[in-house]
């Protein structure tokens, strides 16, 4: 399983946001307003703790309240008003030492950047299930794009409770025989559109509250232990593969690949001016487990890291606020 590196033809940007929430968003409209070519990546539309908050009503001059994915979709369209390309593609790897540095999406596509602010959030899973390690690349996977073709015709278990797992479950499911989605909660974090077309899938059966006890199998995987959370029952289902897209409070940093300086808990540590230990790579909001976890909070980190890479590619002797 895996897949082959294609590179974008020769394009460089000047700064490559890592995460589109608000902290990516307002980075990326700072940037982009300031002229630098700015590129934005994310998981999917209505991905990360903001796009999945019901309601708000505590972000300044939104008096609301409103969904959290309405608040972000303004932020992004502001954004894209000056110019910020966003590009939906799951940050797997960096090169953060190369000039220009390198940034790798799960679909094996290559982007360059001048500058990097890691704006990705806390959203990753802490524990793994039973089997888990075992049957990586034997059955289980982390990307439907590269895999779900191994699967044709095949029963699999997909894991997740959010707009991001419907995405990657509705790619398995045009190769896939059937599709279990297992929440382990009561709810799916996702618009509810999006969650309506999804049930409508022939081939798809959501189980709610259900917990993964196991994952099972011999050289490759032959079925996932379940407990129904609502009647206690335990169940087995027989499938080829487990595709795991769960989220939990972990700083998404996986692809930093251990390249810049972080504390014990993936916590990246960063200056005054929201810079990492590499030049050229800053860092804002939920991303760096700030104990104040706000909306706003992270999008003015973001303006901070956007005019710090302002200075950084202007070669300014100090940071110069945008009027
Ligand atoms: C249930 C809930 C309710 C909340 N309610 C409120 C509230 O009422 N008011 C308030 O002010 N705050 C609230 N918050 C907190 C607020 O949502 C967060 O502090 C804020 O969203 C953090 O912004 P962020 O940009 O750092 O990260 P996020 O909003 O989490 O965005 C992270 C971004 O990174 C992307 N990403 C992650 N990993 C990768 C990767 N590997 N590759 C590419 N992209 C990636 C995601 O797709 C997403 O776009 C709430 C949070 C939760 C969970």
């Amino acid at each position: 399983m895996g897949v082959s590196l294609m590179q974008q033809p020769d394009k460089v940007y000047d700064v490559i946001i890592i995460g589109a929430g608000p902290a990516g968003t307002t980075a990326g409209l700072y940037t982009a307003r300031a002229g630098w070519k700015t590129l934005l990546l994310y998981r999917a539309e209505a991905d990360g703790a903001l796009a999945i908050t019901q309601k708000i009503e505590n972000y300044p001059g939104v008096p609301g309240p409103v969904s959290g994915y309405e608040l972000l979709k303004t932020m992004r369209e502001q954004a894209k008003k000056f110019g910020a390309e966003f590009v939906r593609g799951k940050v797997i790897a960096t090169d953060l030492k190369s000039d220009p540095k390198k940034v790798y999406t799960i679909d094996g596509r290559e982007f360059r950047g001048k500058t990097i602010i890691v704006a990705s959030g806390a959203m990753e899973r802490a524990n793994k299930f039973k089997g888990e390690e075992e049957f990586l690349g034997r059955g289980v996977s982390y990307c439907g794009v590269c895999d779900a073709a191994f699967f044709k015709d095949q029963p699999v278990a997909v894991i997740g409770d959010d707009d991001y797992a419907i995405e990657e479950a509705e790619f398995i499911a045009r190769f896939a025989s059937k599709v279990y989605f297992i929440v382990p909660g009561s709810k799916i974090k996702a618009p509810p559109e999006v969650i309506e077309h999804f049930k409508k899938l022939p081939n798809v059966e959501i189980l709610l509250r259900h917990r993964v006890i196991e994952i099972v199998g011999d050289q490759v995987v032959k079925g996932i232990r379940l407990k129904d959370l609502e009647t206690g029952e335990e169940k087995f289902l027989e499938v080829n593969g487990v595709f795991i897209f769960l989220g939990g409070t972990k700083p998404s940093v996986d692809f930093l690949m251990g390249q810049v300086e972080m504390t014990d808990g993936d916590c990246i540590v960063v200056n005054e001016e929201m810079m990492t230990s590499v030049p050229g790579v800053f860092a804002a909001g939920d991303v760096l487990c700030n104990e104040v976890k706000q909306a706003v909070v992270a999008a003015a980190m973001g303006c901070k890291a956007a005019l710090a890479v302002d200075k950084f590619l202007s070669g300014k002797e100090k940071i110069v606020p945008q009027w």
